[in-house]
């Protein structure tokens, strides 16, 4: 309790969390993993043909809180996106697993996430 209305910098409570909230089946998505500790799910607005977000169940903000406790559930967060690349048969043809943090980085969304995109070419560096 506490955090609805509080003037904030990006800062939201578990409880007002779009991505928690789908953990919980209380906004849709259309879910591709969910083993209670991960989970991914498509991207409304997809960038590529091939386009998933996956997220911990644990509320973390951004990639800056993420602690040392968190490192298994970082490298399990990995390989589901790996797992998913290669279900969504772009493991060959290659794909970015990216992670954006705050405002440069580009982050909208601050319930840490990682994009798996693939099934087309990326330009490198991004703009
Ligand atoms: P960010 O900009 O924080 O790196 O990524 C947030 C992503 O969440 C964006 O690609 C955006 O399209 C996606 N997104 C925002 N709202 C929703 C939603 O309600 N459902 C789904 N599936 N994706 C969302
Ligand atoms: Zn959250």
């Amino acid at each position: 309790m506490g955090g609805r209305g509080v003037a904030s910098t990006g800062s939201m409570s578990a409880q007002d969390c779009l991505f928690c909230k789908m953990t919980k089946g209380e906004i849709p998505a259309e879910v591709v993993h969910d083993d209670g500790e991960v989970f991914a799910f498509k991207d409304i607005h997809p960038a590529a043909p091939t386009h998933l977000l996956v997220i911990p169940y644990k509320h973390v903000e951004t990639l800056l809180e993420f602690e040392r406790d968190d490192e298994a559930l970082i490298g399990r967060m990995v390989t589901v996106a790996t797992k998913l690349a290669r279900e969504a048969g772009i493991g060959e043809s290659g794909y970015r697993l990216v992670a954006n943090c705050n405002r440069d980085g580009g982050q909208s969304v601050y319930h840490v996430h990682f994009h798996v995109l693939g099934g087309r070419r990326f330009g490198w560096p991004p703009d």
